[in-house]
This record gives C-alpha cells, structure tokens and sequence, in this order.
C-alpha cells in the first residue's frame, strides 16, 4: 500500500519521527531540532529500515521555508530593511568573499579545479533561512537590532545566491565545466544572450517583480485581507493568509527567477504595513512549526553518516571554515561599523551553518560538472553537521558575552537586549548579573497589565524588579529607572537572576498561558513559600495555572465583565435617584 500514497506516506514518517526524536532529544536536554535532523538521518537512505521518499520531503520542506519567510516578511517593514543596508550589504558580500576564497584554497589543495573551488566556497557562504530564524526567534531576537541586522544580511545574501544560480550554467563553460548539461534561462537562452546579458536580466526580472509588490501587491494583498477580514469567516481569513503567502512565492519563483524565500518575504513584508499582520502573522504559524521540522527532516535524509569516517580531515577543513572562518569575518566585519561586541557575536553565531541554498548550488555544480560529487558530499556533511552545533555555538556566545559584561570596560549589549542581563537604574550599584533584591517582587511583563501593576508598586515604595523581553519595552523601562532583567522569563536563568529563592511575590502579567505555566513551575520549585499571582483569559488556562501552583489566577475577560456590570448598574442607579 505504502507505494500508492508516497506523500502521505513522507508526511507520517518526517512528522512522527521528528516527534519522537525531537522528544527524546529534549529528554535528554538536547535541542529538538538535532532530533529532527537524526530522524531524518534514520529516514534516509543510508540507515537500514525504511527509507521516505527524498524528493516529496524536499518539496515539503521548501513550504516550510515559504511560511518561514513569510513570517520573518511580517515582522519587517522595508524601513527595518533600509535601517540595516549600511552593515548588511558590505558585511555580506566581504563575508561571502572570504568564505569562498577559503573554499577555493580548500578545493585546490584537493586537486580540484577553480570552478570546483568557487562553487564549492560560494556553498559554504551562505546559511541557512531555516537554522537562523529559528535561532533568532527562539532567543526572541527578531524585534532588536541584531536581529534585524542578522536578517538583514541573510536577505543579501539570498540575493547574491539568486544572482549566482542564474549565473552558474552561463558561467560553466568559462570555467571548465559543461554549460550544455543545463539551461537556467529559457529567456535568456531564446534571446541568445551572453554572460552580461543574463545578469541584467535576472537584476530586471528581481526589480520588476519587487517594483510589482511594492506597487501593485501593496495596495492589492491588504485589500483583500480586509476584505476577507470584514466577512468574519476565520477559515476563510486563514485560507487568505495561506494563498496569498504561497501564490506571492510560487509566482516569484516562476515569472521572475526569484527564489521562493525572496517572493515570500516580500508577500509578508507588504503585509506588515497592514493592521491586519499581526493576525495574519497567528494564523501561519501552525503550519509553519511543521513545516519547519520536515525541512531538518529532509535534511538529515541526505546525510551518509559513514561519510564522516571516509574522509574526516576535508570534512574537518569544511567544518573548520563554516564555522570558524565565517564566524570570524562576520565578527570582525560588524566591529569594524562600531556595533557592540554582544552584537557582532549573536551576528557570527547566527551565519556560523550552511543549509538549503549550499545544497541547491551543490547540486547544480554536480550538474554541470564543475563540482565533484565529493565536494558536495562535504557540502552535506558539513551542513547537518554545522546545523547540529549551531544551538552549541549559540549557547557559548551567551556564555562569553556575559563573561565579557562581568569583567566590564566592554560594551557587549550596547543598545539592544542582552539575555538575561540586569539593566539597574542608573543610581543602583545592583551587579550586572543578578539583582541584589530580597523580600522583593517580581513582575514579568510590563505591557498594558505589567505597566499599571509597575507603577502602583513604585507608589507605594516596595522594592520590585520588572523582567521584559520586548527590546522596546525595555528601552522605555530604562528611562523609568524601574529595575529590569532583560530576557524571556520562562528560562531558568532569567529567573535564577531575580532571586526567586529570595523574592516574596511573583506577578506574571503576560497573556501566554503556556510560558506563564513554566514561570509558576519553575518558581514553585525555587521557593515553595512564594506568593503568586498570575493571569489567565480563559478557564482551561485558569486550571492550568492552578494546577502548576499559582496562588491566584486573575482571568482578564472575567474582569472586563464584572466592570462592564459594574459601569452599567452605576448608570442604572443613577437614573433611577434622578427619576425618583
Ligand atoms: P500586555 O499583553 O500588553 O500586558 O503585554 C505583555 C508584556 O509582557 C509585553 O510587553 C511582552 O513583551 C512581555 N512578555 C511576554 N512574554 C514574556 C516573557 N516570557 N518574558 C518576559 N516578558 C514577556
């Protein structure tokens, strides 16, 4: 039967391993995502057992890199973009050139050819879309500075890798491979153009599709979504949402050459200058989780783990490169534009991995015979490998950067959010660690709740301390001189850095029930005696909350409408005097 349904067949297998894997990996304190990438390994063809079908769990994958995409597009408007050019563009293309001149002295001293050297050093330019938003957005980095530098310099390079795709089979014969094996432009090809030629193509094919976004899909894309909006059908919203994010891409990627990840971005970019984005933005994210893990999945089928035996050193070298060379140049490129050291360290760690775009071009370099099929077997090799020990490299950059902040005279945060760093008020000489606050209370979230909660504790003279995660938030809370912690409050080494064992009250005052669950699991453990108050919007959440050990549990709608009653009856028996 299993031949009749293949891409049922992929789906099962790529989401149910990754499930159990994923859920082992986080048992054993591992990141999910390696889980994901050993069930691919599993799924593949070089485990025994069952293999899935390699193709369908490409495919599958890419919608996770179009939802991705699209995502990242709603969180950034083309002022965010323009903001970052001055340190995206140069640091890209300088970061691009290094990588690949250590890939071409690598491939040289391997006996190959220029051509193979370039494809295969332009391979190990590039990083993941998938590895690095995910990074980003798991630290909650997406609204600070680095973050958009980060993604800033990952739409360049995409860019530059569009521009190198089209280029490679035009380029092919020049470099000694077989530029007949493929044509990448049957415009090109019918127009009989040369190599100059193919190149204003593709930079007019790009600018005409993004003039078309910015001209005609700015005032098209929202008008329907309101449209859509205004007929109060959720599941016709959320179809929208979907068909507007994948034709956008799909459409880019046929018509313009543009690669699927662009297109998408640029859907989700139009949309962010709508009202409507946030909720556009709610609807995608389901699919997009799962999505998302089949991409590792289907990476991880590429993989020949007895590769690694075969030939450790270049495998060693190519590892040596991604993640070392690269991280170095970024480094030392976003110090030279005066950014703080903290910043230049998340930017290194965030491009140290190679992903979807190394394989495309690896492939395509095996076709035109410029790319011996070793090199794209390192390429793969180096890929899973460099996904594997991002969350590693991610976790050493916290760890120095915090070393660094402790032995001060470094700006390691300078502007934006630091995980897990306290900004004291300006007369306070709290350690730069951990606050030195006791029988205090604590306050996570300084929204529309966190903020009225903050300032009738600052009334009545007790001493509390606020943690925040949104970067805007916090630069308004430095101003108020309010003691902060910035960093996610659900990670125990926020938490462990306002002195749970030592505080009085927690107040949880953000609206996500699930992060509010780990807050009150984790403080109930620290401090058993803790009183804390927290808040809820439906009653499932009520129990949740209850059941982890919240003291009280504020449910805001039920507060909304004891005062709607209260305001009425007022009003009632007012009138009722004035009549009577
Ligand atoms: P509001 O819903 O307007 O009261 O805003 C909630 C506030 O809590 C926002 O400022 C968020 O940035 C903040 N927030 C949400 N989740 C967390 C978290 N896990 N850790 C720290 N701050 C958070």
């Amino acid at each position: 039967m299993q031949h009749d349904t293949p891409l049922i067949a992929t789906i099962v297998a790529g989401l149910g391993l990754a499930f159990l894997f994923g859920a082992v990996a986080q048992r054993l304190r591992i990141p999910p995502l390696v889980g994901y990438l050993l069930a691919g390994v599993a799924a593949g063809p070089f485990t025994p057992g069952y293999v899935a079908d390699q193709a369908l769990a490409t495919e599958l994958a890419e919608l996770g890199v179009i939802l991705l995409m699209f995502g990242v597009g709603l969180h950034f408007s083309l002022n965010d973009l323009l903001s970052v050019r001055a340190i995206a563009l140069p640091g890209a293309v300088v970061q691009i050139a290094v990588a690949s001149l250590m890939g071409l002295g690598l491939a040289m001293f391997l006996g190959w050819t220029v051509g193979a050297g370039l494809v295969f050093g332009l391979a190990l330019s590039v990083a993941s879309t998938v590895v690095l938003l995910r990074a980003i957005q798991e630290r909650r980095l997406m609204e600070t500075e680095r973050g958009r530098i980060a993604v800033g310099w990952l739409i360049v390079e995409d860019l530059a890798m569009v521009i190198a795709l089209v280029l490679l089979p035009a380029l092919a014969g020049l470099l000694g491979g077989n530029s007949d094996a493929l044509v990448a432009d049957p415009l090109a090809s019918r127009l009989g153009l040369g190599l100059w030629g193919v190149l204003l193509l593709t930079f007019v094919k790009v600018g005409v599709f993004v003039g078309i976004m910015l001209i005609a899909g700015r005032r098209i894309i929202p008008w329907i979504l309101h449209y859509i909006a205004h007929t109060g059908s959720r599941e016709l919203f959320r179809l929208a949402v979907l068909a507007i994010a994948l034709t956008v891409a799909f459409g880019a990627a046929k018509l313009f050459g543009v690669s699927l990840a662009l297109g998408a971005f640029f859907a989700g970019m139009i949309l962010s200058e709508s009202p409507l984005s946030q909720r556009a933005a709610q609807e995608s994210l389901p699919l997009r989780d799962a999505f998302a893990v089949l991409f590792f999945v289907s990476v991880g089928m590429l993989f020949d783990p007895a590769s690694v035996l075969r030939e450790p050193w270049p495998l060693l070298a190519t590892l040596f490169i991604i993640i070392v060379g690269k991280s170095v140049a970024a480094f030392l490129i976003v110090l030279a534009f005066r950014h703080p050291v903290g910043t230049a360290l998340t930017i290194s760690a965030s491009l140290a991995q190679i992903g979807e775009f190394s394989f495309i071009l690896a492939e395509l370099g095996v076709k035109l015979n410029l790319l011996p099929t070793a090199g794209r077997d390192l390429i793969l090799a180096g890929a899973i490998l460099s996904i594997m020990l991002n969350s590693l490299i991610f976790a050493a950059v916290d760890w120095l950067s915090r070393r660094l902040e402790r032995r001060g005279g470094v700006e390691v945060s300078g502007s934006d959010a630091q995980m897990g760093q306290v900004a004291a008020p300006a007369k306070s000489s709290a350690s730069p660690d951990a606050t030195r606050l006791t029988g205090h209370t604590i306050l996570v979230g300084y929204g529309r709740v966190g903020s009225i909660v903050a300032d009738a504790l600052k009334r009545s003279s007790q001493p509390f301390l606020i943690i925040e995660d949104a970067d805007n938030v916090v630069a308004k809370l430095r101003e108020s001189n309010f003691e902060t912690i910035v960093g996610n409050a659900a990670r125990s080494d926020v938490l462990r850095s306002a002195n749970l064992g030592g505080a009085r009250y927690l107040l949880i005052a953000i609206p996500e029930a699930f992060e509010a669950g780990q807050i009150v699991q984790q403080a109930r453990t620290a401090n058993p005696s803790i009183q804390i108050i927290a808040r809820a919007h439906s009653d499932a959440e009520v129990e949740h909350l209850k059941s982890l050990g919240a003291d009280i549990i504020i449910m805001g709608e039920r507060e909304i409408a004891l005062g709607i009653i209260h305001n009425l009856f007022a009003w009632q028996a007012r009138s009722a005097v004035a009549q009577g």
